[in-house]
């Protein structure tokens, strides 16, 4: 038993990886994931070196539950682990609640607990839960690690908590909570080591199918644009972002939508998707001459805009801005965009270092840094798992 998987389960696909608990610091030996599970489902598996081992395409059309799709995991990983047996399994959970501000093992009590919060995270926490869930009951002597995506956030102040509604409402925890939170700590953990000036004051913007973005002191959440959901702050590729609570009263009263539609509306048609009516996809965005597509990267751009303004605020100033996920990471077009709307707060962009993806994208001048970190949430619950077995 010398193995930590790790399960990271979105809304259509489940990533994993497996680490080798035999050196200290751990080391990834399996990862891949199978995506698309609502149409034509593909699965893909690389070794620590990212070579791939195995992979396998459903035909044209076919879906996997979350369920199918776990067991086929269980059946297929443990042929490409070269002997290695799983002694615990991490887990990205959405959703932690008021409750869960560090990992916990998983038991059938808790479990039913973070049950209760689906409706926070619809497109989330049940897929989450659901493999938690399967794994109690084939392996229930199995530690199973629940790490959360809101823990990050437990450092910020009352007030960036806070909405302005009437305490017998938000005493039902009615506040906000900020997601990504793995995402961050990873970036936390490792931009330090780039440039120790980014332990004052930062901005990261996780930009990917979910996008939020995070202001950081000292590594610790101070502000972030998510909310009591993941809905809340930028658009992203099928979610609309930040919106006027008035306009979920007018679909209501004036169109006479009910809570599902709206529900499918706000976390599956809308965002880049609905903005351009093209794709959801940067990449397909980036791509199009249609005037949609344009008009959603502007929106995107334009929210990102105002969001660093507002960080910047909180934050009393800026040093520095480190973008990750797959937009952040890879779409040079929006970090040049973004860099230059914040060129007031002191950006300086380096055309070329954006270009070619460096490490650092701005200028040796500038008076606050821009960097590209790829995050890895994944390490981050292999941490935890093992800290978690380790310490109990
Ligand atoms: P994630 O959810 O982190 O996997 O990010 C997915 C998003 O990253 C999608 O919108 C992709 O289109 C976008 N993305 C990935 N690669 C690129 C690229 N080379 N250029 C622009 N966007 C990209």
């Amino acid at each position: 038993m010398d193995a930590i998987a790790v399960i990271n389960a979105g809304s259509s696909s489940i990533k994993f990886a497996v680490y080798d608990t035999r050196s200290k610091l751990l080391q990834r030996m399996l990862a891949g994931s199978i995506r698309d599970l609502g149409a034509s489902p593909r699965f893909i598996a690389n070794n620590g070196a990212g070579d791939v081992l195995e992979t396998k395409a459903w035909e044209e059309g076919a879906s996997l539950s979350h369920e199918d799709a776990m067991a086929f995991l269980l059946e297929t990983l443990p042929a490409l682990m070269q002997g290695h047996r799983v002694c615990a399994v991490g887990h990205r959970v959405v959703h932690g609640g008021e409750r869960y501000t560090s990992p916990v093992r998983v038991d059938a009590d808790i479990l039913r607990e973070l049950e209760t919060l689906i409706p926070l995270a619809p497109l989330h926490q049940p897929h989450n839960l659901a493999l938690i869930r399967t794994l109690l009951e084939t392996e229930p002597g199995l530690p199973q690690i629940a790490c959360f995506d809101t823990a990050f956030h437990h450092t910020m102040s009352p007030v960036e908590r806070a909405f302005a509604l009437p305490r017998d409402i938000t005493e039902h925890g009615v506040r906000r909570y900020g997601f990504h939170g793995l995402s961050y700590e990873y970036i936390a953990s490792v931009m330090v080591l780039r440039d120790p000036a980014l332990s004052a004051r930062v901005v990261v913007l996780h930009l990917g199918n979910g996008a939020s973005m995070c202001a950081m002191q000292g590594g610790s959440s101070v502000a972030t644009t998510m909310g009591f959901t993941a809905l809340d702050g930028l658009p992203m590729g099928t979610r609309c972002g930040s919106l006027d609570p008035g306009v979920v009263l007018y679909l209501m009263a004036e169109l006479q939508m009910n809570d599902r539609q709206i529900q499918e509306l706000l976390y599956h048609r809308s965002g880049l998707l609905g903005v351009s009516g093209i794709s959801s996809d940067m990449r397909t965005l980036e791509a199009s001459d249609a005037p949609g597509a344009k008009e959603a990267i502007d929106l995107f751009v334009h929210s990102i805009k105002r969001h660093l303004g507002a960080l910047a605020a909180t934050l009393g100033g800026l040093d520095g801005i480190v973008f990750t996920a797959g937009i952040g990471e890879n779409s040079a077009l929006v970090r040049e965009r973004v860099c230059r709307d914040a060129a007031w707060l002191g950006i300086e962009l380096d055309d070329a270092a954006n270009r070619t993806g460096a490490s650092r994208i701005t200028t040796a001048s500038s008076a606050v840094s821009a960097w590209i970190i790829p995050t890895d949430e994944e390490a981050v619950i292999a941490k935890h798992t093992q800290r978690m077995i380790t310490d109990t």
